[in-house]
């Protein structure tokens, strides 16, 4: 599918970053991961070394040969810079690198390279193919492989993180290895640089799809499972991938997209009550100043419903919680069929399972662009404000009621994790025909799921597609 609008990371200045982290306790109840929050906090500080969207610069044909980008020369070998219909890319345009094709940095970067975010879509109709990154510190005489494999299987994009960590003079390499003649399109590379110290993760693909990671977790109850997209509360350096902490739910919120990357909050019988349903939606007041706000009159007449991540149904223990739902941080445009179909069947059956004596942790989240509501297709509503996702996905981790709940995690634990197209003419189907593999998720949206769980339960857990009850 492909994107249009200016969804572009167009930022080229050095921003420190600050961490701040704030914590909700929920009822008081603390997570004994302290020392793994001590990993968000005590981050080295980075700053953004270079962003490439890909803009500036054009180079139409396959054949190999520089073209001075907007960070500097780079060396496109079977690769090109396109922005066709069939190229998806944010802006107007992308790269595209088909067979074995490279793009080279022919520049060091010379405050080292922290981590780096690639966005990765299949061109066209074409198939799947497989990439790698590449960083050298001896500017191109040898190449070292960061991470694993990535496989793009997606017609929209997903997002690859990768963590380098090396000092110095470092510059990047992205190699195309599997797929022939299909092509790649690659665009928003995103390159932190890196002074040393800290802690050390890793962001791989594994063969499964699924991604693993050292993980960024927290002590927070509803990040009790993992912070999936290394969210920080940083308003110039992650705006699109901000972190949002609420008593109700935890979020990270994008600010090209002007939807939640995704939403993860703690079920349990504490939360079920009695209090309404409220009656309207408002404004997110604490968004940084300067972000556009979302309305709930941008939504009206667009042909998609509000679509609650965290459901009005779930905090009903007061009417402030249930009020923290209807913030418009917390809502994407959902086809009206896929929320009130087997998405809301969905919701309904999780608190099922707690009113069986279970308490859950959920996470969800709109991915991709592009869907269809009750006036047909659309990438985005409120004049391109806001970005329509392609698909609805859930992971629910299901267990006894209990405490110390991470060490309770077995490889028999159940996880249900669903994908829905976000289209209308799915309401009556069952939310059960929508189950997925968490690996498939995490493709989908190149986080990593459940990173607080040792990775040999993610291996375990993530590869299998549930097939328990579905009410
Ligand atoms: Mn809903
Ligand atoms: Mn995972």
């Amino acid at each position: 599918m492909k994107k249009k609008g200016n969804l572009m990371l167009k930022a080229s200045l050095l921003l420190l970053l600050t961490l701040s982290f704030s914590h909700c306790s929920k009822k008081g109840e603390v997570n004994p991961q302290s020392s793994s929050e001590q990993s968000l906090i005590h981050r080295p500080a980075m700053a953004l070394a270079a962003s490439e969207d890909f803009e500036t610069g054009s180079k139409s044909s396959y054949s190999a040969a520089s073209v001075t980008l907007g960070t500097g020369s780079w060396y496109l070998d079977d690769a090109l810079i396109g922005g066709t219909s069939s190229d998806v890319y944010n802006g107007s345009y992308a790269a595209r690198v088909r067979n074995t094709g490279k793009m080279t940095m022919q520049f060091n970067l010379s405050n080292g390279i922290g981590t780096v975010s690639i966005q990765h879509a299949i061109y066209g109709s074409d198939g799947s193919s497989t990439w790698e990154l590449y960083y050298s510190t001896n500017s191109g005489s040898s190449w070292t492989k960061s991470g694993a494999t990535v496989t793009t299987a997606s017609g929209s994009f997903a997002t690859a993180n990768f963590t380098i960590n090396q000092t110095g003079t470092v510059r990047l390499e992205i190699r195309k290895i599997t797929g022939g003649s299909y092509r790649i399109n690659f665009d928003d590379i995103v390159i932190n640089d890196y002074s040393g110290g800290g802690t050390s993760t890793t962001s791989t693909t594994s063969s499964t799809g699924g991604v693993t990671s050292g993980g960024c977790t927290s002590t927070n109850l509803h990040l009790t499972m993992g912070n999936p997209s290394c969210a920080v509360t940083n308003s110039s350096t992650y705006a699109d991938n901000y972190l949002m902490v609420k008593t109700q739910y935890v979020l990270s919120y994008s600010n090209t997209r002007r939807i939640p990357n995704w939403v993860a909050w703690h079920l349990d019988a504490s939360d079920l009550g009695s209090a309404g349903r409220s009656s309207s939606f408002s404004t997110d007041g604490t968004l940084p100043s300067g972000w556009y706000q979302v309305t709930s009159s941008d939504y009206t007449g667009s042909g998609f419903d509000r679509g609650h991540h965290c459901p009005s149904g779930d905090r009903t223990a007061s009417s402030t919680d249930n009020l923290a739902t209807f913030l418009t941080t917390n809502i994407m445009p959902q086809a009206p069929d896929n929320n009130q179909g087997p998405w809301e069947q969905l919701e309904t059956y999780c608190r099922t399972l707690v009113n069986n004596g279970n308490e859950l942790y959920i996470v969800c989240g709109g991915a991709g662009q592009g869907g269809s509501g009750s006036n047909g297709s659309a990438s985005t509503i409120a004049s391109g404000k806001i970005v329509v996702p392609a698909y609805t996905w859930k992971v629910i981790v299901i267990l006894s009621n209990g405490t110390n709940d991470l060490s309770r995690v077995t490889s028999s634990t159940r996880v249900i994790a669903v994908k829905l197209p976000n289209t209308q003419g799915i309401r009556s189907n069952t939310w059960g025909s929508y189950r997925v593999k968490v690996d498939d998720v995490e493709t989908l949206c190149g986080y990593d799921l459940l990173s607080s769980l040792s990775t040999s339960l993610q291996s375990s857990l993530e590869s299998t597609v549930d097939t328990g009850p579905t009410n």
